[in-house]
């Protein structure tokens, strides 16, 4: 059956980075996948062409789509205009609208780029990491939040950290299922030890573990987390954790692999709603329209909307197979060059890639 995907390029990179995904989406379509592409304004794009980030008329074709595939929102050109009306209020509004509670983070580390990464060879080869980070609860959101003035020139900041049963049981789902089908095992994170929000959250990922018993569970508290990933981060699977944790444990786990131009990310709603997938990076205005961003993370991006939104789990596995082979072959953009790379544009990548897929599929056939 035909799946509808809404394309958002944005600014800066965005729109050349799609232009590459797209020739990865028509091969797609070659395969079976069938894939309907809309295409719609988001960021300063939209600001421009009709005074918001985010216009109404956009947001409905958002919502009636199997997912959303966006490449980058902002610039300098916006700097000055409005905080309500800034590109990145185009996204926050999507993300909010279409109530994405769970931001998935891979951290990949392919074998070709383990130079690029800080931390030894032999801790980050065949690193495969899945963070899965609650998005729309915890800390960020609770109330009360505020700076209040208690006089004498003293003043407080203060906000809540919150979360319900049923908020960490619908993200703790898509750890477990995500591990199902991978190798096996949820590690959930919080600070149980000093915070009545995270002892729930152990409490609720425990009880729930009840419908997961093929997945090992294990429990970690954060900080603990943020240092094993540097001391022996292959002992991770998929990590579940809220809002404040996975902002910083994702960050951490993206720059084991080393490089913002390869990074991925997915947010998930309620089964059945649209899914939004966009590259971790965002519009690289220093280099945007010189052919030089490197188009994978974008491409990575749609490789997660087949597996997760678009029901194309193997098209998703030829595609991150094709990458690892450019890769391997020295096909480089300038921001992961190596020395004895060859160093390509942001279109050479795109067409390296197709080229990639077609030998593989001609092999196998
Ligand atoms: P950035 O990710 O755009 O760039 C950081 C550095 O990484 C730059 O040197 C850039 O050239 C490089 N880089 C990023 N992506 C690359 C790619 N695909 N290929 C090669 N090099 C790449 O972050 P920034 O400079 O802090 O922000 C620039 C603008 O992007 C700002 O307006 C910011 O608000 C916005 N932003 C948007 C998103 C998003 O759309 N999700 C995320 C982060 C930042």
């Amino acid at each position: 059956m035909a799946k509808t995907l809404m394309l958002l390029p944005g600014d800066g990179i965005g729109p050349e980075v799609m232009v590459e995904t797209r020739k990865i989406i028509e091969w797609a379509n070659t395969r079976g996948a069938d894939i309907k592409i809309k295409e719609g304004l988001v960021g300063g794009a939209s600001y421009d062409a009709f005074g918001k980030p985010l216009s109404d008329e956009t947001l409905k074709l958002c919502r009636e789509c199997d997912a959303v595939l966006l490449g980058a929102v902002g610039g300098p050109k916006w700097n000055n205009v409005d905080y309500a009306v800034r590109p990145e209020a185009g996204l926050l509004r999507l993300r909010k609208e279409l109530d994405l509670f769970a931001n998935l983070r891979p951290a990949i580390v392919f074998d070709a780029l383990i130079d690029a990464s800080t931390l030894k060879p032999e801790i980050v080869k065949g690193l495969d990491i899945l963070i899965v980070r609650e998005l729309t609860g915890g800390v960020y959101f609770g109330e009360p939040r505020g700076i209040e003035d208690l006089g004498n020139g003293e003043r407080r900041g203060f906000n809540t950290q919150t979360y319900t049963s049923s908020e960490i049981k619908r993200v703790g789902r898509v750890a477990f299922e995500l591990a199902r089908k991978r190798r096996g095992k949820v590690t959930s994170c919080e600070k149980a030890n000093v915070m009545e929000s995270g002892k729930l959250w152990r409490e609720e990922i425990t009880a729930l573990h009840a419908e997961y018993k093929d997945v090992q569970l294990e429990h970690m508290y954060a900080d603990n987390c943020a240092m094993q990933l540097l001391r022996n981060p292959s002992q991770f699977d998929v990590i579940v954790t809220d809002n404040l944790f996975g902002d910083i444990l994702s960050d951490e786990a993206a720059m084991l692999t080393g490089s913002l131009g390869m990074l991925p990310s997915a947010a998930l709603g309620a089964p059945g709603s649209p899914g939004l997938y966009e590259p971790v990076h965002g519009s690289a205005p220093d280099i945007a329209g010189q052919g030089k961003a490197n188009p994978l993370a974008t491409i990575l991006s749609f490789a997660m909307c087949l597996r997760y939104s678009l029901g194309q789990p193997a098209l998703a596995d030829a595609i991150e197979e094709a990458v690892r082979s450019v890769l391997d072959k020295g096909t480089r953009t300038s921001d992961i060059m190596a020395k004895g790379s060859r160093e390509v544009s942001t279109s050479q990548m795109g067409d390296a890639l197709i080229a990639e897929l077609k030998t593989a599929q001609a092999k196998a056939a």
